[in-house]
């Protein structure tokens, strides 16, 4: 088994403290400024079994510059020639949910959406309630949520990864 799993989503969703927890190392730039990450990283992950390659992108964003034009357009072309999309949202940010459908819609792959940073979201009625009403936005593979920063539930996520691969 093997495939590639794009990793994409606004800027600052936590999409490379992701790949680091998956990976298990820092090889990823992570700040707390939007636009940390300005190239496409690929990240491999092997077992006996399996072999996924994660790639990770800059946030996809409103471009107003050429070079964030350039950005965008990589996080977009990650979404093609793919085996699985994971679309990260932050879930203590604003919905956007425009947003969600138009990257779900554009994706040629099963999508898995990333509820990210649980672990901010309290009391555990409200996360429950957020799932259900993400659910709704589009037919994803899975709705998966995890704190990146934690770890929560991130094995779980590579676990249901390999499953769908
Ligand atoms: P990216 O732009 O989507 O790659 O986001 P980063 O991985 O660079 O993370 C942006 C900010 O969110 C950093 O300050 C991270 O430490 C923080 N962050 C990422 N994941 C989590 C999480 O699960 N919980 C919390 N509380 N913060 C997180
Ligand atoms: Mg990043």
């Amino acid at each position: 088994k093997s495939g590639f799993v794009s990793i994409v989503g606004r800027p600052n969703v936590g999409k490379s403290t992701l790949l680091n927890r998956i990976l298990g190392e820092k090889i990823v730039a992570v700040s707390d400024k939007p636009q940390t990450t300005r190239t496409v990283i690929r990240g491999i992950v092997s077992d006996e079994a399996s072999q996924i390659v994660f790639v990770d992108t800059p946030g996809i964003h409103a471009a107003k510059s050429r070079m964030n034009r350039a950005m965008v357009d990589a996080a977009y072309g990650a979404i093609s020639g793919i085996d699985l999309l994971l679309l990260v949202v932050d879930a203590t940010a604003p919905r956007d949910d425009a947003f969600v459908r138009e990257v779900a819609t554009k994706a040629g792959a099963p999508v898995f959406l990333v509820l990210n940073k649980v672990d901010l979201v309290e009391p555990k009625e409200r996360l429950l309630a957020l799932i259900a009403s993400v659910s709704r936005l589009h037919p994803f593979a899975e709705v998966v949520p995890i704190s990146a920063q934690t770890g929560g539930n991130v094995e779980r996520l590579v676990e249901v990864i390999r499953g769908r691969l």
